[in-house]
């Protein structure tokens, strides 16, 4: 017997149709490319969301066409993300950061039909363009009196493009099953592979994100978006804050420690997100002009993601920012998000030292993320906090292939995704990440956590950041070397390194061995590259023990 309720597709459109009635003048503020500050509400987005809708359909896009961005967080990223997808067709949010090569790889290989880019990427465009071979037009986020001189055929304006362009606009109604937006993902082996979300799978992701234990997204926000919008949707927040109607607050391309403290205080932020690298400079920032960000700031929420979260700078936001850090874990393919470290009731009264011990943690999966961990056969392992395992996931807004089935079936017989993790499971649902599969350590038989090392090691206050490899060793099969940079103006020897680790980490665990660098390669997401570093090293030999 069927249910008797009324059966509306989840679609983006209506989304941003209910933020049209509920929250028309909920703010969006965004640092502009160009320079300013811009201040805009849903309405406007709605408006002009609708105007590019027109405009797209005079191109003659069609539903299921790629439309390509290269841009970073703003109101008109805003209007792409809505207008676009709204009309049926799939954004293709393309990471700056890539390398060219993957850039023309990725754009030829989702055969997009435009391209929207922000001026920080004429340059590229320019050189790119000729290469991109599906591409029809590529449409500057500008008006014209700001347009790139480059040499790009088919080169147009955004401003001009919508202008005289209606501002009504019926959205289709569409399977709510149908593509949304597309995200490559870059592994470390292989070519980019893409991830393609519904409209399904990013309303069910997004309504997560507004629960009291996802991010606990409302109206009473401020939401600073430092994680981009051509990373997994900006971890879905776009649509999140639509929904709920939380202001938002876009940073353009400055990144950097000093324009995020001034945006979140002009700005009144009380919900940053970002990953542990831009969380750096922010602090490093705050150190230096030994600012008091509990008395300038209201951020009261900062989630950390996308690599794990370093004890000591989760502590730096609770004690010097007065702000709650909630830990989060996903991956592209999980739309992102999986889990969120939120305490129960039971650690209301924990001390600060078993609290941060907690938010070590990547926390707990929301409804929607089944998780279980599994030895090498495949056996699931004991949800006690100790059995560590292959770390498998499973739900409707997790990848079932990837774009076009490159790289084969993902799924195993029952469903279950490979996330690469190897992770722990405890009896009240949290989850610990201690190694991606290729990283832990294997050091006679037993496995060191390169995550661990890494924070005790960051955790060092002359230390700015740590890596940590395993090197092949005769006796032991691997051992581990801790790689770091320091603090500038800022000095510490192998032997003080050492010594702080002995009282944080099993003796077995200590690393054979030091080396100093200047900077530790990242990726375009700002992970830490750890294949770039195993290459770099790979001369290295450790004394035998
Ligand atoms: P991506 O698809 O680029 O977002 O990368 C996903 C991977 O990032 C995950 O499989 C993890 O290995 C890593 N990751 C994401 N969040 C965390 C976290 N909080 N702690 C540790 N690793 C993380």
């Amino acid at each position: 017997m069927l249910g008797l309720m009324q059966d509306h597709p989840l679609l983006i459109s209506s989304v941003l149709e209910h933020a049209l009635k509920a929250h028309p003048q909920g703010q969006i503020a965004s640092r502009t490319v160009e320079g300013p500050m811009h201040h805009c509400s849903y309405a406007d987005i709605g408006r002009r969301a609708k105007q590019l809708a027109n405009a797209l359909t005079a191109l003659d896009v069609q539903p299921g066409d790629r439309i390509a961005t290269l841009a970073w967080n703003g109101y008109r990223h805003m209007e792409l993300y809505f207008g676009v997808s709204g009309m049926g067709a799939v954004l293709h949010t393309i990471n700056p950061r890539l390398f060219p090569e993957q850039i023309e790889f990725i754009a030829n290989h989702a055969e997009d039909q435009y391209l929207f880019f922000d001026l920080s990427f004429a340059a590229l465009v320019e050189q790119l363009a000729p290469r991109m071979k599906t591409v029809k037009a590529f449409i500057a986020l500008t008006d014209r009196s700001r347009m790139p001189a480059i040499e790009v055929p088919n080169l147009l304006c955004y401003e001009e493009l919508i202008e005289d362009q209606s501002d009504e606009f019926i959205w289709p109604v569409i399977d709510e099953r149908a593509a949304s937006s597309l995200c490559y993902t870059s592994g470390t082996t292989g070519n980019p592979k893409g991830v393609l979300f519904s409209h399904r799978s990013s309303i069910l992701h997004s309504l997560a994100l507004c629960t009291q234990d996802g991010f606990a997204l409302s109206s009473a926000d401020s939401a600073l978006l430092v994680v981009p919008m051509f990373h997994v949707n900006a971890w879905g927040m776009p649509y999140a804050a639509a929904m709920s109607g939380a202001r938002l607050v876009l940073p353009g391309a400055s990144l950097d420690g000093e324009s995020l403290y001034q945006l979140m205080r002009d700005e009144a932020v009380t919900l940053a997100l970002g990953v542990p690298t831009v969380w750096m400079s922010l602090q490093q920032y705050v150190e230096a002009h030994e600012l008091d960000p509990a008395v300038d700031l209201q951020l009261n929420r900062v989630v950390i993601g996308g690599a794990a979260a370093p004890r000591a700078q989760v502590e730096t936001f609770e004690n010097r920012f007065d702000a709650r850090v909630l830990h989060a874990w996903g991956m592209t393919e999980m739309s992102p998000l999986g889990t969120v470290c939120n305490l129960l009731p039971k650690h209301r009264y924990a001390t600060l030292d078993e609290r941060l011990d907690l938010q070590a943690k990547q926390g707990r999966s929301l409804f929607g993320v089944s998780m279980k961990i599994v030895d090498a056969a495949g056996a699931e392992l004991p949800r006690d906090g100790k059995a560590s395992g292959h770390l498998l996931v499973k739900g409707p807004w997790i990848a079932s292939q990837y774009y076009r089935g490159e790289g084969g079936p993902i799924l195993d017989d029952s469903g279950w995704f490979d996330t690469g993790d190897i992770a722990t499971i405890d009896p009240d649902n949290y989850m610990q990440i201690t190694d991606r599969a290729k990283d832990v350590i294997k050091s006679g038989g037993e496995w060191i956590s390169s995550i661990d090392l890494e924070n005790a090691a960051v955790s060092h206050p002359a230390v700015a950041e740590a890596a940590v490899i395993g090197i092949p060793h005769p006796k032991w099969q691997e051992r581990p070397l801790l790689i770091v940079v320091l603090k500038a103006g800022k000095i510490a020897s192998k032997e003080d390194l050492l010594g702080f680790l002995e009282s944080r980490v099993a003796k077995w665990w200590l690393p054979d061995d030091v080396a100093f660098v200047d900077a530790l390669p990242h990726t375009a997401t700002g992970k830490l590259q750890k294949m770039k570093l195993r290459e770099q090293f790979q001369d290295y030999r450790l004394a035998c023990r």
